[in-house]
């Protein structure tokens, strides 16, 4: 699959042989934002996407944005805007979304090690804590007592299963995520005996799934452990946060989740909800399947070598900017993301080039001998399936380049 027939690239239209982002051609977007490399976000793709979402999903299910994928200002103000609730994973990041004007009762905060101040901050804001140890709920208990105001709690649980064929495994076996399937009923008793407000659950067990049937099952089994776990709790089970994990196509041959069938399935696990569970909101929760397809990282060459019969176009961004692309974020075996020299769409005359950064690592690689549009210094890279996990989870610093900006047209 040529990255041009690439599915993501399908969303961002051709003009003039030029990708447009938000109806703006790529080099008039590269003059207005003043700089190349930059980020570059699709407002009407995030809308299209929820609206889609919407669409396919039981109305009864509340959707969240993890915004670590994206923590922008200005698309988590958009986000506020569109879904029902957001996660948060750090102090800094309930503040954006408290500035985004997301109501601190849909506004849940998750991940391992909360410090003492951000528990505090998240008690003082009334926002619902997923707790991932011992620890923090005892440590949530004082604070409460200090504060006025009992700490809203859920449990996050460590299930006894993962999802299967997972990007990312979150949960099952050892981990550091969440408290231990078998450990639950004692910390339910601790969140009773301290008088926090207990809420709910919250069962995440893996990210960038593309097969319907994997999160499906995911979704039965952490539901039925909810409901197992139910007959501890010191109150009734008001949220059920069942993750998320809908992935997206980012390597040739990959195929888009099948939303329908996800979402034909949530309508069953909606009723086997309303049963056993009467007082139950069920969330999931997305990051990358909300934000990753509506955003572009785009750099401009340099330099065109060519080594012993092989091309390389140097650029003014990679791995610093944008290590996912790298093949350095997780990825166990390097594959190209969709790539494209984006002012020279339907270019006749092709070239298999790599495209590499200016850093002095042999990482630094954007591109892997793909088949491109025949392209000379000054030509405008684009990377595609670039809205999550980019700016914030790159190490900018590394070699002191200048870092890229973003952008939300
Ligand atoms: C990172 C994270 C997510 C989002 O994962 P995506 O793959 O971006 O959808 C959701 N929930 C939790 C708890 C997370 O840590």
């Amino acid at each position: 699959m040529s990255a041009a027939r690439h599915p993501a690239a399908q969303a961002f239209p051709i003009v003039g042989g030029e990708v447009t982002v938000g109806g703006i051609g790529l080099s008039t977007l590269a003059v207005r934002v003043g700089q190349t490399p930059f980020y570059a976000y699709d407002r009407q793709l995030l809308k299209a996407r929820v609206a889609q979402l919407r669409s396919v999903l039981p109305k009864s299910i509340s959707l969240h944005y993890a915004m670590k994928a994206n923590p922008m200002p200005a698309v988590v103000g958009e986000f506020a805007r569109l879904v029902d609730g957001i996660d948060v994973a750090s102090g800094a990041e309930m503040r954006v979304a408290l500035d985004a004007g997301m109501d601190p009762h849909e506004i849940s905060f998750a991940g391992p090690g909360k410090s003492e101040v951000e528990l505090a901050q998240g008690v003082a804001a009334g926002i619902l804590f997923n707790a991932e140890s011992m620890r923090e709920i005892r440590a949530l208990a004082p604070i409460s007592q200090r504060l006025g105001r009992p700490a809203r709690v859920a449990v996050r649980v460590n299930p006894g299963f993962e999802l299967k064929l997972s990007g990312m495994k979150m949960g099952g076996g050892p981990k550091q995520f969440g408290i231990d399937e078998e450990v639950v009923p004692e910390a339910l008793a601790e969140i009773g005996r301290l008088g926090l407000q207990f809420e709910g659950f919250h069962i995440f067990s893996g990210s960038q799934n593309l097969r319907p049937e994997a999160i499906c099952e995911a979704q039965v089994k952490a539901l039925q452990l909810a409901i197992d776990l139910s007959r501890h709790a010191p109150g009734p089970v008001r949220t059920v946060n069942l993750g998320g994990g809908f992935g997206i196509p980012y390597f040739p041959g990959e195929k888009r989740l099948d939303l329908a069938a996800v979402g034909e399935h949530l309508a069953g696990i909606v009723q086997a909800a309303k049963t056993d569970l009467p007082d139950v909101h069920l969330v999931i929760e997305l990051g990358r399947y909300l934000v990753g397809e509506a955003g572009v990282y785009v750099c401009r060459i340099l330099d065109k070598k060519v080594s012993r019969g092989e091309v390389f176009l140097v650029v003014d961004g990679g791995l610093h900017h944008h290590l996912a692309a790298s093949g350095n974020f997780g990825q166990v075996i390097r594959k190209n993301y969709p790539v494209v020299v984006g002012n020279r769409m339907g270019a006749s005359r092709l070239e298999k080039a790599s495209v590499v950064g200016p850093l002095c690592t042999p990482l630094d690689l954007l591109a892997d001998r793909m088949e491109l549009a025949e392209a000379s210094p000054g030509d405008l890279v684009v990377v595609f399936q670039s809205g999550a996990y980019g700016q914030t989870a790159s190490p900018h610093a590394f070699l002191s380049h200048p870092s890229a900006v973003e952008v939300f047209v």
